[in-house]
């Protein structure tokens, strides 16, 4: 849901941020490459940086599941 005021603390872009599992690099959705598992990173949060997804052949190493692009 878009608020037009913003109901965040002001100045903040509200770009929804992770942080890759391996190298803990701050990634901004919308903004960064990032890649998730579709089936772990609620409960692992597996998302990964462009160069470790990789370096991961994009298979999560805790599931295996294909990563996807997180768009
Ligand atoms: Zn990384
Ligand atoms: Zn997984």
């Amino acid at each position: 849901m878009l608020s037009p005021r913003g109901s965040n603390a002001a100045g903040h872009r509200g770009w929804y941020t992770v942080k890759c599992r391996i190298c803990a690099r701050k990634l901004y959705i919308g903004s960064d490459v990032v890649y998730y598992c579709p089936k772990c990173h609620i409960k692992y949060s597996t998302y990964f940086c462009e160069a470790h997804s990789r370096k991961l052949h994009r298979r999560c190493p805790y599931c295996g599941t294909e990563l996807k692009l997180y768009l």
